[in-house]
């Protein structure tokens, strides 16, 4: 987190050092008589024993992850997969000739990948982890506009005083404004128009194109809602657009929950390199692909969509592996784990798990649909995200960010918040079913909801204010990526 602090603000560390013996029980020590370092740090060591219940107790208070029925990120991983973490959570995936076997495996993940992402046999892929889908997203921008200003100078146009742009819808992820502000890059968003078909219009979005545009990014699995964007219309209009544009526009697929999940239980549906505008794909090894936080992927179809200039090979690791990465070392145990989990699945394993968990979601749709008073959005039919929204007319007290604070009563985070353009003053709510969640646990969400909103019927006072920004639109509780 970005942390800042005034200076006059230093808590007061009334300290007395006083040794305990080996019998001294762990809070009967000095050390649990004073509170934890906050500002500075104390003088001296402390016992390991004590420092790691001090310390564990802490964590005590972010809750347990697997009640989060927001996230997307991966919860759980066998005990197998967590050892092979621990056994590698000293390599460093930078370090290509200290750690060739790192390596190995991550070239191995990426040909497994291109291969589930059916990349063309007569092109040269290439592709790299990440950290995430954020920094997988930023190399797919990065590599488009640099392969932009290539061209886009060698036709005489403009780069100088003119900015580039790309092209994504309204329901993009944050990552993209991101990129947008940090590379100097003009955002043209493109509105969603149907409540009922919350994704890019592919002849809206190759409207705005000019000579100027880097690309074209549909998302699969939108973050807000999980719908996909067509992208099969998208390369139609993208080609037509091409046939007579001075300068071609690529697409890039931001298929950071759906990469990882639709070869597996759709492989029929065309989104990936089977069509021939779509350039590269990124996508998080930690959403679908069952890893703990920590790992994306993006890959190119072909190496002439990723510009030289990009790509570092650096001589004082002792090996001349070529590198695109923005940030240099980190540990390589994410990469084990995407590897143990392709290893310990294989196609059929993934499926399974994919499938059930898309059951699951089907169950939980059911269940809202029973309680009468929501009108469902996405149903998770093509990837597990279910979302809601009260239904129209309703005469309630309350709302979904009130439900949602009731539903910490026992435990489970479910976020609410507003819909993107058009759509900003409906409020939603989601939840992104996880492969660690079984049918047993998502039957406890839905009893406690629907208790939940009982109480909320019967409540003379609603819990709180809502919060409201400058222009008075609901700011939401909690987070909602
Ligand atoms: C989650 C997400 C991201 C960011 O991914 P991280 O892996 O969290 O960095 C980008 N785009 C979409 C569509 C997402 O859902």
């Amino acid at each position: 987190m970005l942390h800042s602090r005034k200076s006059n603000e230093k808590d007061e560390q009334k300290y007395i050092f006083k040794p305990d013996t080996s019998s001294t029980p762990i809070f009967g020590s000095t050390e649990s008589d004073v509170v934890l370092p906050r500002t500075t740090l104390r003088k001296e060591p402390m016992d390991p024993k004590i420092a790691y219940q001090l310390v564990s107790d802490e964590i005590m208070h972010d809750g347990n992850p697997r009640y989060n029925l927001c996230t997307f990120v991966q919860t759980y991983m066998e005990p197998e997969a967590q050892k092979i973490m621990a056994d590698t959570m000293a390599t460093n995936a930078i370090d290509k000739a200290e750690y060739p076997q790192t390596t190995e495996v991550e070239k191995r993940c990426v040909d497994i990948i291109a291969d589930l992402w059916n990349a063309p046999k007569d092109q040269e892929y290439m592709g790299t982890s990440t950290v995430g889908s954020s920094e997988a997203c930023m190399l797919g921008g990065m590599a488009m506009k640099f392969r932009w200003r290539k061209r886009a100078e060698a036709l005489g146009i403009d780069t100088k005083t003119r900015k580039p742009n790309l092209i994504i819808s309204a329901g993009y992820q944050v990552v993209w404004e991101k990129f947008c502000v940090y590379w100097d890059v003009e955002m043209r968003t493109v509105p969603m128009t149907d409540m009922n078909n919350l994704t890019m219009d592919a002849k809206a979005a190759v409207a705005l194109c000019d000579e100027y545009t880097i690309g074209i990014v549909p998302i699969m699995g939108i973050t807000y809602t999980g719908t996909f964007d067509d992208v099969v219309a998208l390369d139609k209009e993208v080609e037509n657009y091409n046939k007579t544009a001075k300068l071609s526009v690529p697409i890039h697929v931001d298929a950071a929950s759906g990469g990882l999940y639709l070869p597996f239980v759709n492989p029929e549906l065309l989104w990936d390199f089977r069509l021939k505008n779509v350039v590269s794909i990124s996508t998080s090894g930690h959403k679908y692909g069952l890893v703990y936080p920590g790992i994306g992927w993006v890959l190119w179809r072909d190496k002439e969509y990723l510009p030289e200039e990009l790509i570092f090979k650096v001589a004082y690791l002792g090996a001349f592996e070529p590198t695109f990465q923005i940030n240099f070392s980190r540990s390589g145990s994410q990469i084990w784990a995407q590897y143990y989990n392709f290893v310990r699945w294989g196609f059929e394993g993934y499926k399974a798990v994919h499938e059930r968990t898309r059951d699951v979601g089907l169950f939980l749709t059911q269940g809202l649909r029973e309680m009468g008073d929501f009108e469902i959005l996405n149903e998770g039919k093509n990837i597990p995200i279910v979302c809601w929204k009260l239904k129209d007319g309703l005469d309630k007290k309350w709302d979904l960010y009130d439900l949602s604070d009731r539903m910490r009563y026992n435990g489970w985070q479910v976020a609410a918040y507003p819909l993107p353009d058009n759509f900003s003053n409906v409020s939603i709510m989601r939840i992104v079913v996880r492969a660690d969640q079984s049918m047993e646990q998502m039957s406890l969400v839905l009893k406690d909801m629907k208790a939940a909103m009982d109480d909320l019927d019967k409540a003379h006072i609603v819990q709180h204010k809502p919060q409201l920004d400058e222009n008075g639109k609901r700011i939401p509780a909690g987070f909602t990526h």
